[in-house]
């Protein structure tokens, strides 16, 4: 049904012969278009005040760019893979032009992209959200917020508190360095083709933390290991790595990943060492 939809659409817009100035939806690359203004905007506007340096991941045809030109950030920039967007971009948005990026974000340096922090906002390729989300944890010393729709079970995971089923890795790991909060969710409707699931808003701002108490990696690596087995008590979940149970931890071990927040996690990477 779904391939029908973009079929008959490509269809559509290849017998129009305006190519110059149309972007066909690829699903490929994610693209589902927002096409509600006042969600749009909405979204635009849950970027905090102040903002000097934006990125925007997958502008597409603009509609949330076009509110944030309104803004006037001193360095806004997108960066879209795709070539047919950057044309329509750059033909809509003549003020855009030299800040367009043509790359895919995911292989970007983005220590090169600013000359200070930065924000990062989009309606984001559900296929990649994960990934970009990794991205953003490796360059968090770089981004200090994010303003981004993801699927809505997407955005549910990354910012359940512990005690839930939907709190698991990626959870714990964008936790560990962001304060999130669930914004808004939005319905399938307001997008062209409409996804196949509903969306959501989420906040990401960068607490604190600039190392954790305990060995990054090895920190990953157990909630990793943690989560992949999370049925089972955490004992059981993380034998690979002989833990040595001291007082501290001995309690925290016959809890399930799921049970755990960052710090709890923190102390039994510690107990490795
Ligand atoms: N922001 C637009 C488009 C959202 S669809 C809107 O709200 O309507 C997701 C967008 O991300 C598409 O334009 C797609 O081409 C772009 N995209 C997909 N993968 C990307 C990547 N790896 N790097 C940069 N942009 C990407």
């Amino acid at each position: 049904m779904r391939n029908v939809f973009y079929s008959i659409w490509n269809l559509i817009k290849s017998r129009q012969n305006s190519s110059k100035a149309m972007v066909h939806p690829k699903k490929h690359l994610g693209q589902h278009f927002l096409t509600d203004q006042h969600t749009a905007q909405k979204i635009v506007n849950f970027l905090p005040d102040g903002v000097k340096n934006l990125l925007e991941i997958g502008p597409g045809k603009g509609i949330l760019t076009q509110y944030i030109l309104e803004k006037q950030i001193p360095d806004f920039q997108v960066i879209e893979i795709d070539k047919e967007s950057v044309d329509y971009l750059s033909n809509q948005f003549p003020t855009l032009q030299r800040r367009i990026i043509q790359d895919d974000f995911l292989k970007v340096d983005l220590r090169y992209l600013f000359d200070d922090k930065f924000a990062i906002i989009g309606n984001f390729p559900y296929n990649i959200s994960s990934q970009i989300l990794f991205r953003v944890l490796e360059f968090r010393e770089q981004v200090e917020v994010v303003v981004g729709m993801f699927q809505k079970e997407v955005a549910e995971r990354i910012a359940s508190p512990p005690g839930n089923k939907k709190y698991g890795i990626l959870s714990v790991l964008t936790q560990a360095f962001y304060q999130i909060e669930y914004l808004s969710t939005i319905k399938e409707g307001v997008f062209f083709p409409p996804p196949r699931v509903k969306s959501a808003v989420i906040r990401l701002k960068r607490n604190q933390v600039e190392q954790l108490a305990c060995d990054e990696k090895l920190f990953f690596e157990v909630v990793k290991t943690a989560f992949n087995q999370r049925r089972k008590t955490l004992r059981n979940a993380l034998k690979k790595f002989r833990l040595v149970e001291d007082q501290n931890i001995v309690n925290l071990l016959d809890q399930r990943a799921e049970q755990l927040g960052v710090q709890q996690f923190i102390e039994i990477t510690r107990a490795l060492k």
